[in-house]
């Protein structure tokens, strides 16, 4: 099923198909460990004799039921990752899947959480080894990775201070944002106001998952309550036009990720995604993939959804992209080079 063909766009082609998987893009919104290939994690596993065989399909693929099933298979999964080793060979991992996939300009979720307990001297070295990692790969496959250190909702406002703490202390041109992922079920936005005015204080700029499970009260409580630029999601918005002009007046962007919440369910189809509907109410929207392998996605997967059913041309992608530049965390000179590469097509 896709959405009636606007009488101005021309039908798919090929040539045009290709044209826009081979775009370079910007992606915000990932999980660095959500990005790691199954095949990464069950290597790890295997030499650490951990039985992970549970959470794999027989293709080899991560198996789960549901979002909160999901997010303990992601749990157990990253459970093998231990020492800031294994995460700088995962950052290769991933900007390799990346760049495969076009993408010149990244950011990613890292949590403290899963890198030293959320103790700011293991964070400061599980960062090292991913900063030398990516600074490896910026050279040698032309992608550039910037970190979001993100607490995660679910394991509640306490240890979201001690995930701010580390962000803060390691504030700069690399890590440059504060966010939180996790389950949007538990407890409100603002019972973690703490930790964002900690990162606000630092700096750092600020988004938040929101409205991916609640609804556009969610995503309001996030832009009023916690002061963020960006939100992760955000697309329940559409359900309330008032907010989304909000969100539009305030230039308030949205990390869209329609694999994602078609995989888990909260849309039936691309089709019934609003993303489409959310960006001609003027609200600025961009495009990434959230867990690519759990989600069974990547970007090119992305772009070619959004082509076929969403009617999507390289001038819309482009324009997504040029929003994603825009409200990327990164310092001016970084966005000033990522935007003459963006040009180079
Ligand atoms: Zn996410």
């Amino acid at each position: 099923m896709s959405l009636p063909l606007p009488d101005h766009v021309a039908p798919l082609d090929e040539e045009t198909l290709h044209g826009i998987l081979h775009l370079p893009k910007v992606e915000l919104h990932t999980h660095f460990e959500g990005m790691a290939p199954p095949g990464f994690i069950r290597g790890l596993a295997k030499a650490r004799n951990v039985d992970l065989s549970g959470i794999f399909r027989p293709d080899g693929s991560y198996a789960y039921r549901d979002f909160v099933h999901f997010l303990s298979v992601y749990e157990a999964a990253t459970s093998v990752l231990r020492t800031p080793e294994d995460f700088g060979r995962l950052c290769v991992a991933v900007l390799e899947e990346s760049a495969a996939n076009g993408v010149v300009y990244s950011e990613t979720f890292l949590s403290p959480d899963f890198c030293g307990g959320g103790d700011v001297g293991a964070w400061r070295e599980y960062l090292h080894a991913i900063r030398e990692a990516a600074d490896a790969a910026e050279r040698d496959m032309g992608i550039t990775l910037r970190g979001i250190v993100t607490c995660i909702r679910h394991f509640g406002p306490e240890k979201a201070k001690a995930a701010a703490l580390c962000a803060a202390e390691t504030a700069g041109d690399w890590i440059v944002g504060f966010g939180m992922g996790g389950d949007e079920n538990q407890g409100r936005q603002r019972d973690f106001a703490y930790a964002f005015d900690m990162a606000r204080e630092a700096c750092l700029r600020l988004t938040t998952h929101a409205g991916e499970w609640r609804g556009p009260s969610e995503v309001r409580d996030a832009v009023e309550d916690l002061r963020v630029e960006r939100v992760g999601h955000g697309v329940r918005a559409v359900e309330d036009p008032a907010l989304c002009d909000m969100l539009a007046e305030r230039g308030v962007t949205l990390e869209v990720c329609p694999g994602s919440n078609v995989f888990l369910g909260v849309y039936d189809s691309l089709a019934a995604h609003p993303v489409t509907a959310l960006r001609q109410r003027g609200v600025a929207v961009t495009i990434s993939t959230d867990d690519p392998p759990f989600f069974h996605t990547t970007m090119q997967k992305e772009y070619k959804g959004l082509a076929q059913v969403h009617h999507w041309r390289a001038e819309d992608f482009r324009a997504a992209n040029a929003v994603a530049l825009e409200a990327a965390f990164c310092d001016d000179a970084t966005r000033t080079a990522i935007a003459k590469r963006l040009e180079q097509t």
